[in-house]
């Protein structure tokens, strides 16, 4: 009986993924359904659920995240025309998978950054 989330099963290469990037902190994949022609997925090794779940000894992995994502992005070539990073948090953002990652997003104008409503 194992809880691995979809993510850690990934990282141990338990089901298949498009891995560009691994090692002991942090593992990079292409996601399995991209919104844009890079779409990749940079997570820590280490299961936290949600960006609330984070606790002080995370905050070296958590910018480390940040460290791959701009390697990943001069390895894509969207560095020059640029990129967004986005985490999304529970339930309002949409979050499907509870292990936190990070989006890599590049390749195409992305649009605006948040979904505009009538009024909030
Ligand atoms: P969230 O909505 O939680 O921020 O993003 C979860 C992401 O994980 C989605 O973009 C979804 O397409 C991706 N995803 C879900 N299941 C899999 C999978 O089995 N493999 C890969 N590579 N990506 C997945």
């Amino acid at each position: 009986m194992t809880s691995d989330t979809l993510f850690t099963k990934i990282i141990k290469h338990d089901i298949h993924a498009d891995i560009l990037f691994q090692d002991e902190r942090v593992t990079a994949f292409r996601d399995i359904n991209p919104q844009a022609p890079t779409h990749i997925l940079i997570i820590p090794n280490k299961e936290i659920p949600t960006v609330n779940d984070i606790s002080d000894e995370d905050e070296s992995v958590l910018g480390y995240l940040f460290v791959v994502a701009k390697k990943l992005a001069g390895q894509e070539n969207i560095d020059k025309d640029g990129y967004r990073l986005l985490v999304n948090c529970g339930k309002h953002a949409g979050q499907e998978v509870f292990h936190l990652h990070m989006h890599l997003f590049g390749g195409k104008p992305l649009g605006r950054m948040v979904q505009l409503e009538d009024s909030f």
